[in-house]
């Protein structure tokens, strides 16, 4: 559905030369949610700029249902969340969607007041944009992205700036249209978002992909060890056991001890770094 083929590019800056991605390979399958994950400057935007043509790539190409980056046609079926969405902050929240479903060709008034509602924008929707927040700013570009009912998603840091609420209903909103068959490619630095929402993880650090591997993996991945907690004699007592380790460290709790809880320690993204260089995961 989507695939970059060995797309290269060089930022130059006052004479300066800043490699921003090397030779970056990747294909998204149809109706799988893939999670671009990088700290940042990892060249996440870059890539995503050159999906949708936002930007040229020195070398290399993207192609969107077969069709190159290069032709607008190959947007038809796309939505974009740009990292910082902005828009005329003079419109409402209503108006700018109107304007963004007929620039589509598919504008839909019951659509329209659906999004809102499911995006908690009702309120504000008219209201100009200039008095909305981050958050709202946020959610709005995420229906903007979605009014013309776009098969495939493409999706900056959607999380970012959002309130619990805002990122509960979005990866509701992302988990639902995965169920309807639509192809959904995002970027974080944050692993439990990727975490949970995705089929499949590729790893980007330094203009590079230095992994791709499925949920399953991920979460193995992510895992350090896990905390135990447990009763001995009336006192609450916690220890941290290597995840290899919990089998064996259990079996010699459980015999005296009364086990109340067990929850995973996650690694922070340095970490699974360190992890993937080390180990070539
Ligand atoms: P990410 O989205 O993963 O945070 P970016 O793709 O924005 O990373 O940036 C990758 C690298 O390219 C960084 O080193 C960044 O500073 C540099 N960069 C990005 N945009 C520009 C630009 N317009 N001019 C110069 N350097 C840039
Ligand atoms: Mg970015």
């Amino acid at each position: 559905m989507i695939e970059i083929k060995g797309i290269a590019k060089n930022y130059k800056t006052k004479g300066k030369i800043i490699p921003a991605l090397k030779e970056l390979s990747l294909s998204i399958k149809k109706g799988e949610i893939f999670g671009f994950l990088g700290p940042n400057g990892a060249g996440k935007t870059t890539t995503i700029k050159i999906m949708v043509d936002l930007i040229r790539a020195d070398r290399g190409e993207v192609l969107i249902n077969g069709i190159s980056s290069l032709n607008p046609r190959s947007r038809e079926s796309v939505g974009f969340l740009p990292e910082h969405p902005a828009y005329f902050d003079f419109l409402t929240g209503r108006e700018l969607l109107r304007f963004a479903g007929r620039m589509h060709n598919a504008y839909d008034s019951k659509r329209e007041e659906k999004l809102l509602k499911t995006f908690e924008l009702l309120d504000v929707a008219d209201r100009q944009i200039r008095g909305y927040s981050k958050g709202m700013i946020q959610r709005l570009g995420f229906v903007v992205a979605t009014v013309h009912d776009p098969d495939i998603l493409i999706l900056d840091e959607p999380m970012s700036g959002l309130d619990p609420t805002g990122r509960f209903i979005l990866k509701k909103r992302i988990k639902e249209l995965k169920d309807e068959g639509k192809t959904i490619f995002f970027s974080s630095h944050i692993i439990p978002d990727v975490e949970e929402l995705c089929d499949r993880v590729g790893i980007i650090d330094k203009g590079e992909l230095i992994s791709l591997m499925d949920r399953r993996k991920m979460q193995d991945l992510t895992v350090r060890g896990f905390k135990i907690i447990y009763r001995d004699k009336g006192n609450i007592q916690e220890k941290i056991v290597d995840k290899n380790k919990l089998v064996s460290e259990l079996e010699i709790l459980k015999r005296g001890m009364e086990i109340l809880n067990i929850e995973p320690v996650k690694r922070s993204l340095e970490e699974v770094f360190i992890e993937i260089v080390s180990k070539q995961v």
